[in-house]
Formats: structure tokens, sequence, C-alpha cells
């Protein structure tokens, strides 16, 4: 509307994120950067030559590169190291004259449910300051839902965009797997690695979408297909089908308020004329143990060349090529990273790969061909995000296992390859936001943007 310039707005951000440091939401700010951008973007609008994004301001979580900036991953392995191109996310959307001011803090290579894994300190939720944001985008959401930049892109391998979102009270979007480039995204677990948005509605997630999705040369795992013009089909056809899976309803770790949130939810939608059932789904407990298995595998592999040779940290008492490899290991990588580079070495080990590793991916398949059974009916599956609010600094860390569960939900959608995203609708007595979630089949992702876009702005 011509209300304000890029330029007093990219200031004002700037003075939230001073005023929110203690949050710990940004590694680094580009202070000078965005605010020169932001006066060249002003002048793009003056003359009618803006991009699609302009006035958008937009953190880049700590796994995303952006050609001559620093990338750490939120990891001491990688400190100095700056990032010699850019990703393709990073590209399309400063075609489009977005403003990056910053890159956000997450867990260490996207490791944790709870941002307490970064080597640079955690991030503290911005309603409760004694609370986890969630993980491993912990920053990318905090800095969206504190109003420290307008939207984050943030990487979900097993919920680290809905998982955050859900406790920060933001949208959150998971993309099909191959919707979007994975180049210049630090890789976790590749198969299952996506980049996506965080925003405080669903259209900035669709045009964000819209703009960062899309064959790209550079990542032979995207689709060719189309990319449809998501903010143009905001409108849903009526009378959804949606099924609810009774297992995750009857989960005995489920928040009681959420429960009853989300039954809520199911009552209105069939007052809305939609269908809803519950489905029978007894493969949930496989979930986390097939994807903790996959994808420490794929990390042990992916993350071997972090060796002190190739990027950044080189420790200092390495003398040969032995003691550069594992000193240098042995120092730059934390506690978390370290626990899935020897879980994923074990099950890929020769006398363990078929009953570990083999085993987890004819899991996988079995997952996710039952899952598209549900799918062939339905065209949304609607559960809770997260089995509760988040929850206090420090009370999972010392039992990996507990902390591996707040994935419970999230971790289908990624096994699968589908898209999912959380949005913000739950308000528990104890102040904190929750998400619903609701994942459709691949290629789908418009009919998801389309329908929670519905659901936001009844
Ligand atoms: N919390 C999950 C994990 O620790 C998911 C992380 C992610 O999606 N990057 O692996």
């Amino acid at each position: 509307k011509g209300s304000i310039s890029c330029h007093s707005l990219t200031q004002g951000y700037l003075s939230r994120i001073v005023e929110n440091k203690h949050l710990n939401a940004f590694l680094e700010v580009f202070e000078e950067e965005a605010l020169t951008r932001a006066k060249v973007i002003d002048e793009n609008l003056q003359n009618g030559t803006a991009g699609r994004l302009a006035g958008m301001v937009i953190g880049l979580k700590d796994n995303i590169c952006y050609q001559g900036h620093s990338v750490s991953a939120s990891s001491k392995i990688l400190r100095g190291f700056d990032s010699l191109f850019s990703a393709t996310v990073v590209e399309r959307i400063l075609a489009e004259d977005a403003i990056i001011i910053g890159r956000t803090n997450c867990d260490e290579f996207a490791m944790g449910s709870s941002n307490e894994n970064s080597a640079f300190g955690n991030v503290l939720h911005h309603i409760d300051n004694s609370k986890v944001p969630g993980g491993s985008s912990g920053g990318s959401a905090v800095a969206v839902a504190a109003d420290l930049c307008l939207a984050t892109l943030g990487s979900d391998t097993g919920g680290s965009i809905r998982q955050p979102a859900s406790f920060c009270g933001v949208v959150g979007y998971k993309p099909t797997y191959g919707r979007v480039s994975r180049w210049g995204l630090i890789p976790y677990a590749s198969s299952f690695d996506q980049i996506g948005p965080f925003t405080h509605t669903v259209e900035d997630a669709a045009l964000l979408m819209e703009i960062i999705a899309g064959a790209d040369e550079q990542d032979s795992t995207v689709s060719q297909k189309d990319v449809p013009s998501y903010t143009k089909q905001l409108t849903l056809k009526k009378g959804a089908k949606i099924a609810y899976i009774k297992d995750c309803m009857e989960s005995p770790g489920l928040d009681p308020e959420i429960k009853k949130h989300l039954e809520g939810q199911i009552a209105q939608l069939r007052a809305d004329g939609h269908t809803v059932n519950s489905v029978d789904f007894p493969y949930i407990d496989y979930m986390v143990p097939v994807y903790y298995v996959l994808t420490t595998a794929e990390a042990s592999s992916n993350l071997a060349r972090f060796d002190g040779v190739h990027y950044g940290y080189r420790s200092e008492s390495a003398t040969d090529i032995p003691t550069t490899y594992t000193k240098s290991r042995t120092e730059g990588f934390g506690e978390e990273v370290k626990r899935r580079i020897m879980l994923g070495t074990f099950v890929l080990s020769a006398g363990y790969y078929d009953a570990y590793y083999r085993k987890g991916q004819k899991a996988r398949r079995l997952l996710q061909d039952k899952t598209n059974d549900i799918f062939e009916s339905y065209d949304f599956i609607l559960s809770p995000t997260t089995p509760h609010t988040a929850f206090e600094i420090g009370r999972k860390t010392t039992d990996p296992t507990e902390m591996y569960l707040e994935d419970i939900f999230t971790v289908q959608a990624n096994i699968v390859g589908c898209c999912a995203i959380s949005l913000p609708t739950g308000k528990h007595s104890n102040g904190l936001s929750f998400g619903i979630q609701l994942m459709a089949p691949s290629f789908k992702d418009q009919d998801l943007l389309a329908f929670s876009h519905q659901i936001m702005n009844k």
C-alpha cells in the first residue's frame, strides 16, 4: 500500500532484533546489507519493477547457504566457514526482491527438537523464556513469532519446521519431497530433508512456496512438474475427505487439551460439510524407530565431509592425517551429532546392515504404502502436530529417546515424502500456542495450502 517504506520496515525489524537479543534467535544479522538492499527495493517499488517478494524481510536457517556469508549449521565444526555459493531457494527469493536480514539459530546440523543442541546457545521461547521453542529450526520459528522478521526459511527432516511452528504459534510448511531444491542446504538426511517456510499466514507460505519450488538442474531429486500458482488458488473445492488416525488421538502421551481441541476441529469440519472419519493405522510405533535408523545412516555418510580438511574447524593439536580427522571431528561436533554419526555408522556396518538399515528401508516402504492407502480414499490426514506444548529448558536433554519421541506425529510425512503443514489453531490454558497438522499426498501441495487457508480464514 506504500504506507511504509521497505527501509523503515527493515529498520523496525532490526530494532526488534536488538530488543529481543536475549531470545538468541539470530546468530548473525546482516544489518547494513539489509538496509542498503531495502533502499534499492524501495526504488524498484517506485518505478514499478519490484519483484513479488518486495517488502518481505526474511531470515534464513543457519543451514542454508548464502554466498559470501557465514553458514555454520550451528556447529563449531563450521565456525569461520563462508558459503561459496547460494542455495537455489536463496537465489530465487533474492530474484523476487526479498530482503535477507540474517541467519537464524538451530540445532546443530538440524538434529534436535528443542534447539538445545546449538553450539551457539539455545533459543528461548518468546512467550515463556523458561521454555524451549522446539527444534531444530527454533530460531526461525521464534524470529517470525516474535516479529523479528516477516518470514523465515527452515528445513524439515522429521518435523523441524512443523514442531517449532506448533510450539511458537506460527504456520510451518513442509513441502512434498522433491518439490523444493535442496541445493545449498547443508544435508542431514538427504532422502528426508526439505526446505520450507515459517509465516504468519498460509497466504505468505503459498507465496514463498510458488517462488522457491520447482525444477533445478543442481538437484536431481527435484521434480520437473510445473509449480502451480499457489496464491491464486487458495479456495478449496467443497467437501474434503479427511482421515484421522485413531491411534494418534488415543496416544497416551497426548495432552488432554490438545486432544479436546482436535475433537473440536473435527466437529467443526463436519459442520462445514466435510467428511471426517477415523482410520486404523496400527504402525505409529514404528515411525520414530524407522526414522532414526535411516536418518542416522544418511547423516553418518553426509557428515563424513566434515573432516578438518575441507571445511571450517581444524584441531590445533592435530599432528598428522589420522589425528586431523579424529581430533577435528571429536572437538568440532557436539554430543548429539556424534551420537547420530556413531549410530548411523553402526546400522550401516557390515554385520548389522541387514538387521537395521535394510530392514529400516523395507519398513519405510511399508509405511509409505500404508499411508498412501489412506490417501486413496482421503484428501488429508489430520493429527496433532505435537503431543504437548513447549516444554521446560533442560527437561528432555538427559534422555535422547524421550527427545526423539517429540517427533511422533511429524516424521510420517518425511518417511512418506508427502507434504504437511502445522496450523496455529490451538491455545492452551497454560498460555502457549499449539498447532494441528494436516498431511496431503505427494504433490498435492496446492490442495493442502488451499484447505489450510480455508481453515485459518473461517
Ligand atoms: N527432531 C528431529 C530430529 O532430531 C527432526 C529434525 C529435523 O527435522 N531436522 O531429527
